[in-house]
C-alpha cells in the first residue's frame, strides 16, 4: 500500500504543490518544508519513509542538508532523492557525487517520478 509518509523539501510553492498533489493522489501521506533547516527538524521528529530534497533552498542547500541527515543516526537510514532543474549540469554532478538515493529532474515527469518514488521505497537504502 502506498501510504508511506514522504517529506517534501522545496521552496517553490508551485513545485511543492504539484509534488504533494501527485503523491497524495497515489495515497501517500506528505509533510512539507520550505527550507532545509525545517526539513531536517521534521525528518528527526516524524521519521518519514522518504525525503524529496530540492537543491536550491533559501538557507542551507540540498546537499548540505543531505550531509546533515546522513551524519545523524536518527535520520541516516532515510532514503533521500534529489529534485533539481535539469539544466544545472554542475548541480547534478555534485548530487551524484554526494550519494543521493536518486535524482529527479524538474519539471517532473509524473509517471517516472511516481515509479522512482515507489522503487526507492521498496529497496533498502544503499543497494542502488
Ligand atoms: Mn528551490
Amino acid at each position: 500500500m502506498a501510504n508511506e509518509l514522504i517529506l517534501i523539501v522545496e521552496d517553490n510553492e508551485k513545485n511543492r504543490k504539484l509534488v504533494r498533489d501527485v503523491l497524495q493522489f497515489k495515497g501517500y501521506q506528505t509533510l512539507e518544508s520550505e527550507s532545509a533547516e525545517e526539513g531536517i527538524r521534521l525528518a528527526r521528529e516524524k521519521k518519514p519513509a522518504l525525503i524529496l530534497m530540492d537543491f536550491h533552498l533559501p538557507g542551507m542547500n540540498g546537499i548540505e542538508a543531505f550531509k546533515v541527515l546522513r551524519a545523524d543516526p536518527q535520520t541516516s537510514s532515510i532514503p533521500i532523492v534529489a529534485v533539481t532543474a535539469s539544466a544545472m549540469t554542475e548541480d547534478r554532478q555534485k548530487i551524484i557525487a554526494a550519494g543521493f538515493d536518486g535524482l529527479q529532474t524538474k519539471p517532473i515527469n509524473v509517471k517516472e517520478f511516481l515509479e522512482a518514488v515507489a522503487q526507492t521505497l521498496k529497496k533498502p537504502r544503499g543497494t542502488a
